[in-house]
């Protein structure tokens, strides 16, 4: 059987304390405390830095994407299938022009399929603005 030696004991990193500790952290019980939130303080602001850059890299994509010349030639393509009508409303037999190219599947959950052909439909502003007012 191994006995594992205990810790020296050793005075608390925080200066000016003069507990004496054989914790890991090297820090006494009370300073322990602090030095655990603050290591949690830390943590928490480079998973906020690492969520941000990963935002903003995301934001980007889709600015370039949605001025990128594929996508406008797709655009055409979907306003040319559905004859320039919303879908929608054409559902209910309403006949109005279509303003915007929608992505049913939004490209935030599926980025494969920005330019699939059956993941696009026309709609006017109002089916659309009133979908994504729902859904966000
Ligand atoms: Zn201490
Ligand atoms: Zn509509
Ligand atoms: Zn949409």
């Amino acid at each position: 059987m191994i006995v594992m030696p205990p810790r020296p004991l050793r005075p608390c990193k925080k200066p000016n304390c003069t507990a004496l500790t054989r914790d890991e952290t090297g820090y006494c019980e009370k300073h322990k405390v602090e030095y655990l939130e603050i290591l949690k303080k830390q943590k928490a602001e480079r998973d906020r830095r690492y969520d941000e850059n990963i935002r903003k890299t995301r934001d980007k994509q889709y600015y370039e994407f949605y001025k990128s010349d594929e996508w406008e030639r797709v655009k055409k393509q979907i306003l040319i299938r559905d004859k320039g009508l919303c879908q929608w409303c054409l559902q209910k037999r309403i006949i109005k022009t279509a303003d915007v190219i929608h992505h049913i599947v939004p490209i935030k959950d599926d980025w494969s399929k920005r330019f699939d052909l059956s993941n696009l439909v026309s709609l006017c502003y109002e089916c659309h603005n009133k979908h994504h007012a729902s859904k966000g």
